[in-house]
């Protein structure tokens, strides 16, 4: 199966100030100007977005958002929608990452509602599933990570998940410095892509691309990446300082 085109996603959670985020901004832009068939996307928190925009723009370098409100506009203090996003200059969203889950009540009822709203404002989801560590020793892994994409992606039909990406993020690998083998990341990426498969046919599970997540650095990209079925990586922690994630994208 050829492979799809990869993607590297940095998640900068809520990290860095508006300064800060130029600064960093700028070092990526002059570090990543070398050709690759790697996509690079930056997310940094809402604040930033234009600021950091600004500096990327024409660097081929896309933009993401970390969440969004389902809502198009009203009366929902503290929220963003997906058209907000948008104007900001975003192509990415990530959605039902397992910080939100953990610590901001995210739902896959909810997942599902905000994938939603991303597709209809024309973003791509990035759509983060992963089971937590007590989950894993249960032997229930395979179960969660089949709960959260059903209910994740309840009732669209797979002409609308064409811009979607499945990051799998095994909860005990964030930020932990606890990475799965690639071994174990490719069985879980076949995994993934044969529910897409039963339930969204081939073309869908062949498309769509599969990022792992959980402690990626320069050390260990390269391993993951050879993996038939890992097309990128969404990362935290390593994508916070720009010559550590340019030595991810390079691989
Ligand atoms: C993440 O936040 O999606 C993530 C994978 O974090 P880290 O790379 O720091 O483990």
């Amino acid at each position: 199966m050829s492979k799809r085109r990869p993607l590297i996603a940095g998640n900068w959670k809520m990290y860095k100030t508006i300064p800060e985020a130029v600064e960093m901004s700028k070092k990526l832009v002059s570090l990543l100007k070398e050709p690759t068939d790697v996509e690079v996307m930056i997310a940094p928190s809402y604040v930033l977005l234009s600021a950091v925009a600004q500096e990327i723009e024409g660097s081929g370098i896309f933009l993401g958002a970390q969440d969004l409100f389902w809502e198009k506009e009203g009366a929902y203090t503290g929220a963003v929608s997906a058209e907000m996003i948008v104007s900001a200059g975003c192509k990415y969203v990530i959605i039902g990452h397992s910080e939100r889950r953990q610590y901001f009540g995210e739902t896959d009822h909810s997942v599902n509602l905000k994938i939603r709203a991303a597709i209809n404002s024309g973003l791509a989801p990035i759509l983060c599933i992963g089971e937590t560590e007590n989950q894993r020793e249960s032997d229930e892994t395979f179960s969660v990570l089949d709960k959260q994409i059903k209910k994740g992606l309840k009732d669209f039909s797979y002409d609308e998940l064409e811009k979607l990406v499945l990051a799998y993020e095994p909860v005990w690998a964030i930020g932990t410095g606890k990475t799965a083998t690639s071994q174990q990341a490719q069985e879980i990426h076949k995994f993934l892509r044969n529910i897409l498969e039963k339930t969204f046919g081939n073309s869908l599970a062949k498309n769509t691309r599969i990022l792992y997540g959980g402690s990626v650095k320069p050390e260990n990209i390269a391993e993951l990446m050879a993996m038939d079925d890992v097309d990128g990586a969404l990362v935290g922690g390593a994508s916070l300082k720009a010559d550590v994630f340019s030595g991810i994208v390079y691989f």
